[in-house]
């Protein structure tokens, strides 16, 4: 779910007039990616050129608007890079430099610009250099690598023979990069980002996430809609983050004022959501539950039947987990149920592991370990098999004990294969205990 922010449109038409009265070309605010390259549109390689770009484009408080993924198809790739230079004042073309035939994008790129390759001695004399360096005989369709469009400026490759190029004209600008991110980055680091930083308007980009607790992405947008929407320089966008927990990414390019908006923006989606929230600054839910724990001086041990450790595994990815988790045991069969948490073996064979008698039991048992301030417990279902009509696949049953006799349990039911169900009940699990401490059930 997107909203576009309409400071940002995707589409920037060319206009006649592209240059402002003093002859300072407008600053450049979008981009397009082009990747070029045919394995690019097989199922064994990703593009990965683009994801690195666009954060440091975004740093630059550049947005990206459109990318593109093209096979070694100069025709097309022309095509593609007109209309990028047509819509969007910047364009970034990565790979198709190397020298064989399906090299194609120094021509399509002449192509597009209607501007003639040429070839450029100098480098020409770092390509033959490169070869005499490793005493290889230079094949001659390695100068390819040489032709330059006519007005560019080569960008040096410090790891291959490629130079990469930087043509503008009337305030569009064209950058062709080697597609290896080994020899892409550097050349973006050390030629392209000092040249684009100058022709670029903000300071960065802010970035705020909001993390919020079982409300499905709808429910969310219901809520949050009317706020953002309020909001049109600042890109809303809701996300599942995984089982059970959604994300709000609010970004914006960090212009004069726009910070205070941002801040603005999510404290008030903080407060319509405040029932859902897990943190109002990206923080996960495991993070917020030690923290919270840590700052009352209380510890936690957790007993775990369907999700094997888990919960455990996700307490322990904090730093200073150990301040507040105690451990835990996965009691996966009814015997260790019975022996290490105390389940009596009445509730077992009457009501079975996955029962509310049975979490009530785990979760008391928990305390036993070390004696935590809290425990808390999970068992279910989460298939394939082992369902049945009164208990389908994916019900779970949470509990959380605590001080002053406090037991709170609930059920799930969670759809989807096994590890989503498992990675669902962490989830609610964390999030029973977390409510649980705010009083917020
Ligand atoms: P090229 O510059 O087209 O000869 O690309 C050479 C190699 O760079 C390819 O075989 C890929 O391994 C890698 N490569 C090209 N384009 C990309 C991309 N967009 N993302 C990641 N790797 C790439
Ligand atoms: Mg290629």
């Amino acid at each position: 779910m997107m909203h576009p922010s309409s400071e940002h449109s995707s589409a920037e038409p060319l206009r006649a007039k592209d240059t402002q009265q003093s002859g300072t070309p407008p600053p450049l605010t979008t981009a397009e990616i082009i990747a070029a390259g045919a394995e690019l549109l097989t199922p064994f390689r990703a593009d990965t050129n683009s994801l690195y770009l666009t954060s440091e484009l975004n740093e630059l408080g550049i947005e990206v608007v459109r990318k593109t993924i093209i096979g070694d198809e100069k025709e097309r790739l022309a095509l593609a890079i007109a209309r990028g230079l047509q819509e969007n004042r910047l364009v970034l073309v990565t790979g198709g430099l190397g020298p064989t035939e399906d090299d194609v994008t120094r021509p399509a790129a002449a192509r597009a610009l209607g501007v003639p390759l040429v070839r450029d001695p100098e480098q020409e004399n770092i390509v033959r250099a490169w070869f005499d360096g490793r005493q290889t005989p230079m094949p001659e369709r390695n100068l390819r690598q040489a032709e330059m469009l006519a007005g560019a400026t080569a960008l040096p490759n410090a790891l291959g023979t490629a130079p990469g190029q930087y043509w503008e004209r009337e305030g569009r600008v064209l950058v062709l990069l080697p597609g290896p991110p080994r020899e892409l980055q550097p050349m973006w680091r050390e030629q392209a980002r000092p040249r684009l930083r100058e022709r670029a308007r903000a300071a960065g980009w802010l970035h705020r996430t909001l993390r919020l607790g079982e409300l499905g992405e709808s429910r969310v947008d219901e809520a949050a809609a009317p706020i953002y929407t309020q909001y049109p320089a600042i890109t809303t966008t809701i996300l599942t983050a995984q089982p059970g927990e959604i994300e709000l990414h609010l970004r914006a390019p960090n212009v004069a004022g726009r910070a205070e908006q941002v801040a603005e923006l999510a404290d008030r989606l903080a407060s319509a959501l405040a029932g859902h929230l897990v943190s109002a600054h990206g923080e996960s839910l495991e993070r917020v539950v030690i923290s919270a724990l840590a700052a009352r001086g209380q510890t936690l041990a957790v007993a775990e039947s369907c999700t094997g450790g888990m919960a455990g595994e996700r307490l322990t990815r904090v730093p200073g987990a150990s301040q507040v988790f105690n451990g835990g045991i996965i009691a996966y069969t009814n015997s260790v149920k019975q022996e290490m948490l105390g389940v009596e073996k009445t509730i077992l064979e009457r009501e079975g592991a996955v029962s509310e008698a049975c979490v009530r039991a785990m979760a008391r048992g928990a305390r036993r370990l070390h004696q935590p301030d809290w425990g808390l417990a999970i068992t279910g279902i989460a298939g394939p098999a082992g369902g049945s009509p009164e208990k389908p696949v994916g019900t779970v049953w949470l509990g959380c004990a605590g001080p002053d006799d406090v037991l709170e349990v609930r059920a799930r039911r969670f759809h989807g294969e096994r590890e989503r169900v498992r990675q669902a009940a962490v989830f609610s699990a964390l999030w029973l205990l977390w409510q649980t401490l705010n009083g917020t059930m």
